[in-house]
């Protein structure tokens, strides 16, 4: 098989919905066996049901990005049942917000557990079996918040912005294995995490956008997907803002 035909393993964390979703169905589109991971299995096994009648190919799995130890056998049992693991989007992520007047030590360590270690775990886990197969696709996904801040969010923003330096360290040390890894970063984008904002947020939001809108999951998607592909290749330890031009300079 030449390098464009070879069918890549593709994991998304966080698949069952928003992002996640549509970055597995994306994927899937492009010819990639995904592996979806999340809580909500029977919310996934849809969407693989989905993809399958597309005739594309997609599974669910279980998984915890809270608890580590079961991660990293996770990603370590997908590379060793698919004999290979090519692309890694780590998707999923969790918000705490409150102002850091009041934020508790507990709200600012469960977003970096989950949202920055779950990252260094899934990455570390795939990196072995991604040298053996001599190519690789990281793709982790921040936020605007990383970028620039946001009142409110000083645990979600500290652990995107590390989200950023982590990705550009990797993208160093892996850069001569054929491995890139790149940030996707979102403006304000139409899921499940932005809908229970306040109405008065959201108009701020669509304000502060010059594209004066929020983006859609497939507009995130289609990022991710570009730098999962083959296309991609000489792209690595750079941020992509994706966000309606929220954060240009
Ligand atoms: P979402 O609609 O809330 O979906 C979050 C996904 O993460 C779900 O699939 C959820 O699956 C999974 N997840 C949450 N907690 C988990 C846990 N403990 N273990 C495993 N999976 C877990 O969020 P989204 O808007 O699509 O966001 C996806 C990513 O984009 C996040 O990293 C977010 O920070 C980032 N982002 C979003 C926006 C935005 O405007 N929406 C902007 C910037 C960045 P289960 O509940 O089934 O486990």
């Amino acid at each position: 098989m030449t390098e464009a035909t070879i069918q890549r393993i593709a994991v998304v964390t966080g698949a069952s919905r928003g992002i996640g979703e549509a970055t597995a169905r994306a994927l899937a589109a492009d010819g990639h066996h995904v592996v979806m991971l999340a809580r909500s299995v029977p919310a996934m096994e849809a969407i693989a049901q989905q993809i399958a009648s597309n005739g594309g190919q997609a599974e669910a799995l279980e998984a915890d990005i809270t608890d580590h130890a079961g991660l990293a056998a996770t990603i370590e049992g997908i590379a060793q049942k698919h004999g290979r693991l090519d692309i890694l989007v780590n998707n999923a992520g969790i918000t705490r917000d409150n102002l850091m007047l009041r934020m508790s030590d507990e709200e600012f360590d469960q977003v970096i557990h989950a949202n920055l270690r779950s990252v260094f775990i899934t990455c570390r886990a795939a990196l072995r079996p991604m040298m053996r197969g001599k190519w690789g696709r990281i793709i982790n996904v921040g936020s605007v918040a990383g970028v620039a801040g946001n009142a409110g969010q000083a645990n979600y923003a500290a652990a995107k912005a590390g989200l950023a330096g982590m990705t550009k360290s990797l993208a160093k040390e892996m850069a001569a294995k054929n491995i890139t890894a790149n940030l996707v970063a979102p403006g304000f984008v139409e899921t499940s995490m932005t809908e229970k904002l306040p109405d008065t947020i959201k108009e701020l939001a669509r304000k502060a956008t010059p594209l004066g809108r929020f983006g859609q999951p497939e507009e995130i998607a289609a990022a991710i997907a570009f730098l999962a592909g083959e296309r991609a290749g000489f792209i690595t330890g750079q941020v992509l803002a994706v966000d309606g031009g929220m954060t240009m300079a």
